[in-house]
């Protein structure tokens, strides 16, 4: 009777499940689904042995594409981005597996000055909220206009690397009890931190403005110059200054821990500066009406500021030198860093400097790893040939 009764009331659940599928599998026979950035996928079934619909990787574009549906990862077209998305699989690693206990014997001693300590507070607190503003942009902004699988699946595993990051502040955050609130507000309460983040900011929330679409000219310039704040200024120029100085600390056997947390965090976004600059100029390649002169000088002007607000930054986070640091290296290293990415981008370059910390390409060439944790041996990839 009791068995009857729940078979029944099942057979009534199926009956509805069923007519709602129905009903699903109407709507969308008829639907003709315009283009859409999740896939091209026809509505009506194919007749069998229908090659028609197969893809043709050279109709795959960056961005606006409407012939090839962006779930089909191969043939691959773009074999640069597929080698990235190896590449930063290849340097997997996780915030908890650096060992800290020396960092907190040091922070908790009296042997770091209150200007160190400004130094590295300063970082944590430009780090801790930056990560996530380009996190987000990703996901939020970037990623549904990309049309193209292989670049979409370097875009996923980029967005998982700077949870990563973000989760290193936190364990760095606990490791040494600091203050979680100072340290996570500091991009509103800190006028050199917010004005690097207000910049970013505007152009991740330019991208999601109702009705924004990369089809026009106008709109997809607004999207390369997203890509351009974020790669080539965020990851590329706005990260740089703080590598330098958590990484002098290192050299002199201080907050080693921290150090190597943003030795990875720098292998790792030496490659998402790759990725958007081969990005951009993809896209430019393939839309070559978007990459106006104007464009060119507006992105030049972009990052004149952002060298700008980044030596700003050095100056606020060491107002007098110390590690062998001053402000005057600062703005040589970031007007050197600047000349890099504008050659990068095909761009003249604008200022001529030289490199006062050339030890830091030497970091890049990560190959001492086997010994690098304590617990856990693992094979790291050469990431020498990386230009930076
Ligand atoms: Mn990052
Ligand atoms: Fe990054």
């Amino acid at each position: 009777m009791y068995w009857s009764a729940r078979t029944k009331k099942n057979e009534k659940k199926f009956a509805d499940a069923l007519s709602l599928l129905y009903s699903v599998y109407s709507i969308t026979k008829t639907t003709h689904f315009t283009t859409m950035s999740c896939c091209n996928a026809s509505s009506t079934r194919p007749d069998l042995h229908d090659l028609s619909k197969r893809i043709n990787p050279e109709e795959k574009r960056l961005v606006n594409c409407k012939q090839v549906d962006v779930n089909q990862l191969m043939p691959l077209k773009y074999q640069w981005a597929w080698e990235y998305y190896i590449k930063g699989c290849a340097n997997h690693w996780m915030p908890n597996e650096v060992p800290m206990q020396s960092d907190i014997e040091l922070w908790k001693s009296n042997r770091l000055t209150t200007q160190e300590r400004h130094v590295i507070m300063r970082n944590l607190g430009f780090f801790s909220t930056a990560e996530s503003l380009v996190g987000n942009n990703i996901v939020l902004a970037i990623f549904k206009h990309i049309t193209n699988p292989e670049a979409r699946q370097y875009l996923l595993r980029q967005a998982f690397e700077e949870a990563i990051h973000t989760h290193t502040f936190q364990y760095i955050v606990e490791s040494l009890s600091l203050d979680q609130r100072e340290v996570f507000n500091m991009y509103h309460e800190v006028n050199s931190i917010h004005d690097k983040d207000a910049f970013e900011m505007t152009l991740t929330s330019a991208i999601m403005e109702e009705g924004f679409s990369t089809e026009t000219t106008e709109g997809l310039q607004t999207f390369l110059k997203n890509l351009v704040g974020f790669y080539v200024i965020m990851e590329g120029v706005f990260f740089y200054s703080g590598f330098v100085m958590l990484l002098s600390f290192k050299r002199q056997n201080k907050m080693i821990g921290v150090g190597q947390q943003f030795e990875y965090i720098m292998r790792d976004e030496s490659i998402h500066l790759n990725f958007g600059i081969d990005l951009i100029n993809g896209i430019r390649s393939e839309n070559p009406e978007a990459w106006t002169l104007q464009l060119e000088q507006e992105v030049r002007e972009m990052i004149k500021k952002a060298v700008e607000l980044e030596v700003a930054y050095a100056e606020d986070c060491m107002p007098r030198g110390i590690l062998g640091l001053n402000a005057t290296l600062f703005r040589d290293y970031v007007q050197y860093i600047a000349d890099r990415r504008f050659d990068r981008l095909n761009m003249p370059l604008e200022y001529g400097s030289k490199n006062p910390f050339p030890w830091m390409s030497e970091i890049t060439d990560l190959s001492k790893e086997q010994n690098f944790f304590e617990r856990k041996v693992t094979e790291y990839q050469k990431a020498a040939s990386l230009e930076w």
